[in-house]
């Protein structure tokens, strides 16, 4: 079995500043409970470490003791939850990704200039409901091409769209022609909303799915962008299983001819749970490895101001804080491969 590692895969800048800020969080507020509104990351394992580590995740702020501190997650939150912890003194950390703020500043913008928001995404993933709450009455979510139909806007000539940053492109462009179909004179987002992260590691999974038998997502049921990969890979006509770790494995995948499979990962998916994943295939197949590098990505976030306001405020000066969450030295030893080899195919 040939196994073929996607590049890029796994943590984005967005995801590993939000485990960031909560693994400094718990440094900087050592000994007080901690607590992040929603999972901080759409990943049963990040989620699960911190936990174990005392953190404790929470849906409603109704159920955080006044004056605590709390951590948003990276997917954003509404104004309204916002003001939610304000009125109950709770001490707020911001960990929402810089590019779902980006989408809730147009949201901002385009609803004070009077447009009303057509926002492409799923209606009950938290990065909607916080983007869609910036402007409830001038939103209305839309989840596929067939919803266009029946969507009724005040003003055809004031219309603008925006969308979610980890859809599929390959739905989004479909969702969105359609808007433009019924609505030519809509507005498109100044830059794409759908982030960096998610185009990547899609456009490697389109690029070199259709040469493998098999694709193996690593991430969450819950992780929007994890549950992308896999429908882009079978868009290409591969067939993808999403997993949360080796231990869901199924021999039954493994159907006879299986030779090439691609291994990638979501951008919530932590990168020792692919090398574990490497590894199993590698016992139990005699797997090489490839890493395929079709795109270099060089994103980083600094910390947010809520949380080095709070260093501050104990005496810990900001720059003296290392990144925490590092990228992993990628070697053959790690992925229990005797040789690996690194090749890259220009997008
Ligand atoms: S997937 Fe994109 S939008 Fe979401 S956290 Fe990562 S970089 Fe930010």
């Amino acid at each position: 079995m040939r196994l073929i590692l996607a590049n890029p895969r796994g943590f984005c800048a967005g995801v590993r500043m939000a485990i960031d800020v909560v693994d400094q969080v718990l440094d900087v507020f050592e000994g007080e409970p901690v607590f992040v509104y929603h999972e901080i990351v759409h990943n049963r394992h990040v989620v699960d470490r911190f936990r174990g580590r005392g953190v404790t995740f929470v849906e409603d702020l109704g159920s955080v003791p006044e004056g605590s501190v709390v951590v948003f997650s990276a997917h954003g939150i509404s104004p309204a939850v916002r003001g939610e912890a304000r009125d109950r003194g709770l001490r707020t950390i911001d960990a929402t990704c810089p590019l779902v703020t980006k989408v809730h500043s147009e949201a901002i913008r385009y609803a004070r200039q009077g447009y009303q928001i057509l926002l492409v995404g799923h209606r009950d993933h938290q990065e909607v409901i916080g983007t869609r709450g910036e402007a409830p009455e001038r939103t209305l979510v839309v989840e596929s091409a067939d919803d266009v139909e029946s969507l009724v806007v005040e003003d055809p000539g004031k219309l603008v769209y925006l969308t979610q940053t980890t859809l599929s492109t390959d739905d989004a462009g479909v969702i969105v022609e359609a808007i433009k179909r019924r609505f030519p004179g809509v507005k498109a987002p100044p830059s794409e909303d759908i982030c960096y992260a998610t185009t990547n590691r899609q456009a490697a999974v389109r690029q070199i799915a259709p040469e493998c038998d098999l694709v193996l997502v690593v991430g969450s049921k819950n992780s929007s962008n994890s549950v992308r990969l896999t429908e882009i890979s079978q868009n290409v006509g591969t067939r993808a299983k999403l997993l949360d770790d080796a231990s869901a494995l199924d021999d039954a995948w493994f159907t006879e001819g299986t030779e090439t499979v691609l291994v990638t990962a979501g951008a919530s998916a932590p990168e020792d749970l692919v090398a574990a994943l490497c590894r199993e295939l590698v016992d139990r197949f005699g797997a090489t490895i490839e890493q395929r590098d079709v795109y270099p990505e060089d994103v980083e976030f600094g910390l947010p101001l809520t949380l080095k306001k709070a260093m501050v405020e104990r005496g810990i000066d900001p720059r003296d804080r290392r990144v925490m969450v590092e990228a992993p030295v990628i070697s053959a030893e790690l992925y229990g491969a005797t040789d690996l080899t690194i090749s890259a195919r220009k997008a």
